[in-house]
C-alpha cells in the first residue's frame, strides 16, 4: 500500500512530508495546513488554488541550466532562448509572477491570439523575445508591427503562405512614410513528416492544422525574396505536440526541422539564425511506479536537442543556430496546487453503531457476528469466505421473504466491517483483497468541480497526483472515491484497484479534512468550464519573506453567486427586483420575516458560491 502518495514519483522535492503533513519544501517548509488554516481563519471558505512563485522560478531556473550545460558539454556556439506559450495560463497573477521570477534570463511570451498578444505586449519587457503563433488576420498581423514600432522583439511565426501575403500587405501600408521600414522579425513553421505517435497525427504531422509544407516552404521563400524580406526571415518553428512520453518523435521532428533550416540557409535565407523547438516537454503526473509518464530527464532532453542540431549544422557547413524553446507545461504545471475540504463521506452507515441486533436473530447473522468478533490474522481468509458465502445466501432469504429488512441491513454491515478488517489484517496486496476493496470503498464529497478545476481529468482523464495534507502519520486504509460538487456522474474520480487511493477515516463533523491536487499550474485554470456555474476557486499567491516565513498576497475569492449570473449576461438588476418581488408580495409570510429573508438573500448572493460546510454544535442543536 502508498505510504506517501507517490510523492517521489511526482513531487520533484517540491513538497515533502514532515511529521504528519504535506509541507512545502522551501525556507521554513512551512505546511499545506497551515497555510489553508490562515486563510479559513480569515473568513475563506470552498476551494483554494495556492500559487507558489518559487516554484515558477525553479522551472525557468532549471530549464535554462540544464540547456546551458549541455551547450557547454557539446561546445554549441549558438544560444540558448525560451519563451513562455500563454494559451497554457494567463491569468494575471501567474503572468506577473513569472515576469517578476525570470527577469535575469531575458525570457520571453508567445502569443496564439490577439488577447494573448496584448498580454505579451503589455508584460514582456523591451528585448525579451515575443513570438506569435496560430492563425492570424491582418488585424493582429498589424498589432505585430505596432509593437515592433514600440521596440518590442517580435517574430512572427508564418503558418501559411496567405499569412506572409498579409504580411507584404500591412508592410506596404505601415511603412509608407517611414524613411526606416518597421518590420517584426519573421519565422516559418514547418509541417513535419514524422510527429509524435504516428505519420498522421494532429499535432505535427501532415495533416497538421499548421505550418507549411516543403513546396510552401519554397514558394514561401521566394515571396520573401521577391519583396525583400529575407533579412526578416530568421527563424525556422516546430511543435510536435503536448506531454510527450518519450522522447524519439523530437528527436526525429528535429532531424527533419534541422535539414530543413540547413537547406533553407544554404539556399540563401541569409539571416536565419535559430530553431525553435515549441513546446511538448512533460511533467511526471503519476503516482504510481507502474504509471509513469515519461521515460527520459531534462538533461537527456537538452543534450538530444543541443547535439542533433550541432551534428546537423556541421554535416551541412552552416553556423550553429540559437535553440528557441517554447516549453508551457513544463514551467506553469508545479506552481499551482489546489486545496479542496472534505464535505461528507458516504457510507458512515456501515458502522458498528448502525447495526440493529435482535434478541432473536436468524442463525447466519448470529454467525456474521461471531465471524467478526473472532477475525484474527490467521483465520482472515477463512472468515472473509464464509462472510462473503453467508452474504449470498441471506440476500436470497430475504427475497424469499425469510428475513426483515433490519437483518439485511445487520448483514450488509457485518460483512462491510468483515471485509474492512481482513483487509486491514492481511494487506497483503493479493488481486482478491484489491477487488474486494471495490465493495467497500468510501464515497467522499469534496468541495471542488472537477470541471472547473481538473478540466483535463474531464476531459482526456489526465490523473493529477492528489494526497491528504495531514493524518500522515496515520495509515489511510478507506479505498476512495471522490465525487466533486456538480450533479455531473463525470465529476467523479472512482476508486481504481490497479491505482488504489487510500484516504482517512474522519467525521467531518468533528474535524476538518482537506485533499490537494498538485500540478493543476498548467491549462486547467483557462479549461476549467462553469459547468453548475461554479466559477475559479478562490486563489492566493504565496511568497516567502526575508526571515523565510511565508506570506500570503494577491488574493482573490471566487466569484459570487450574482456575479457569477451576470457573467454569462445575466440582467443583476433583474434577478434582484424578481428575488424581492416575489418575497415582498408572497402570502406565506409575515412582514417581520420578509424583512429577514431579504437580509438573508442578500447576504446569500453576495457570497462566493462554493459549498459551505455547517459547524458540528450548530447541526448537533437541531438533530
Ligand atoms: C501549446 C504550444 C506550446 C506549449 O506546449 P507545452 O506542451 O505546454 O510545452 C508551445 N508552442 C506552441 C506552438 C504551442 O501551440
Amino acid at each position: 500500500m502508498q505510504t506517501n502518495y507517490g510523492l517521489n514519483i511526482w513531487a520533484d522535492e517540491n513538497f515533502i512530508i514532515k511529521d504528519n503533513t504535506v509541507n512545502v519544501n522551501h525556507k521554513t517548509q512551512p505546511s499545506l495546513l497551515e497555510i489553508t488554516q490562515k486563510l479559513r481563519d480569515e473568513g475563506y471558505r470552498g476551494p483554494m488554488l495556492l500559487r507558489f512563485p518559487h516554484l515558477i522560478k525553479k522551472q525557468i531556473s532549471t530549464l535554462y541550466t540544464q540547456f546551458n550545460r549541455a551547450k557547454e558539454e557539446f561546445n554549441y556556439q549558438g544560444n540558448f532562448h525560451a519563451v513562455f506559450p500563454l494559451k497554457v495560463n494567463q491569468y494575471p497573477n501567474f503572468v506577473n509572477s513569472l515576469m517578476d521570477v525570470s527577469k535575469e534570463f531575458n525570457y520571453g511570451l508567445e502569443a496564439g491570439s490577439k488577447a494573448e498578444l496584448v498580454i505579451a505586449m503589455t508584460h514582456t519587457p523591451l528585448g525579451a523575445p515575443i513570438t506569435v503563433n496560430g492563425f492570424k488576420d491582418k488585424e493582429m498581423i498589424s498589432l505585430c508591427f505596432i509593437a515592433r514600432a514600440m521596440g518590442h522583439n517580435i517574430t512572427i511565426t508564418i503558418e501559411g503562405l496567405g499569412e506572409l501575403e498579409t504580411i507584404i500587405q500591412v508592410h506596404s501600408e505601415f511603412n509608407q512614410e517611414n524613411k526606416e521600414a518597421i518590420i517584426p522579425k519573421i519565422g516559418v513553421r514547418i509541417r513535419l513528416h514524422s510527429s509524435g505517435i504516428g505519420i498522421w497525427a494532429k499535432s505535427g504531422g501532415y495533416s497538421s492544422k499548421f505550418g507549411l509544407t516543403s513546396t510552401e516552404l519554397l514558394e514561401a521563400y521566394d515571396l520573401m525574396a521577391k519583396h525583400d524580406l529575407l533579412e526578416q526571415l530568421w527563424m525556422v518553428h516546430f511543435h510536435i505536440g503536448s506531454q510527450m512520453s518519450e522522447i524519439n518523435p523530437l528527436k526525429k521532428a528535429l532531424r527533419e526541422a534541422g535539414n530543413i533550416y540547413a537547406d533553407l540557409k544554404n539556399r540563401g535565407a541569409y539571416a536565419l539564425s535559430a530553431i525553435n523547438i515549441g513546446g511538448g516537454l512533460a511533467v511526471e503526473y503519476g503516482q504510481y511506479p507502474h504509471k509513469k509518464e515519461i521515460n527520459y530527464a531534462l538533461s537527456e532532453f537538452a543534450n538530444d536537442v543541443v547535439f542533433l542540431i550541432k551534428e546537423i549544422a556541421k554535416n551541412k557547413n552552416i553556423e550553429e543556430p540559437d535553440i528557441f524553446t517554447e516549453s508551457g507545461r513544463f514551467i506553469a504545471a508545479s506552481h499551482a496546487v489546489l486545496i479542496a475540504p472534505v464535505l461528507e463521506l458516504f457510507s458512515q452507515d456501515y458502522q458498528e453503531k448502525s447495526l440493529r441486533i435482535k434478541e432473536q436473530n436468524p442463525p447466519l447473522i448470529e454467525e456474521l457476528n461471531a465471524l467478526w468478533k473472532d477475525l484474527t490474522r490467521s483465520n482472515a481468509r477463512e472468515y472473509l469466505h464464509d462472510a462473503l458465502d453467508h452474504m449470498e445466501s441471506l440476500l436470497t432469504l430475504f427475497d424469499l421473504g425469510y428475513i426483515d429488512l433490519e437483518d439485511r441491513s445487520n448483514a450488509e454491515i457485518l460483512v462491510h466491517l468483515i471485509i474492512k478488517k481482513s483487509i486491514l489484517l492481511l494487506s497483503d496486496g493479493s488481486q482478491e483483497l484489491l477487488k474486494l476493496q471495490n465493495k467497500i470503498q468510501e464515497r467522499y464529497l469534496v468541495n471542488f468541480s472537477a470541471f472547473q478545476s481538473l478540466a483535463d481529468f474531464w476531459g482526456l482523464k489526465q490523473h493529477f497526483p492528489v494526497m491528504p495534507i495531514d493524518k500522515l502519520d496515520i495509515k489511510a486504509t478507506n479505498p476512495a472515491t471522490l465525487w466533486d460538487i456538480t450533479c455531473d456522474s463525470d465529476g467523479e474520480i472512482p476508486f481504481d484497484d490497479n491505482a488504489p487511493l487510500y484516504l482517512h477515516d474522519v467525521d467531518i463533523d468533528k474535524e476538518e479534512y482537506f485533499l490537494a491536487f498538485f500540478l493543476t499550474g498548467a491549462y486547467q485554470e483557462v479549461l476549467g468550464m462553469q459547468h453548475n456555474l461554479f466559477t475559479h476557486p478562490t486563489e492566493v499567491t504565496v511568497d516567502f519573506d526575508e526571515e523565510g516565513h511565508f506570506t500570503l498576497s494577491k488574493l482573490i475569492e471566487a466569484q459570487h453567486t450574482l456575479d457569477v449570473l451576470d457573467d454569462i449576461d445575466y440582467d443583476k438588476n433583474y434577478l434582484n427586483k424578481q428575488l424581492k418581488t416575489q418575497i415582498q408580495t408572497s402570502t406565506l409570510i409575515s412582514s417581520t420575516q420578509k424583512e429577514e429573508l431579504l437580509g438573508k438573500l442578500y447576504l446569500y448572493l453576495n457570497e462566493n458560491s462554493y459549498l459551505k460546510t455547517i459547524i458540528a454544535s450548530e447541526k448537533e442543536s437541531i438533530l
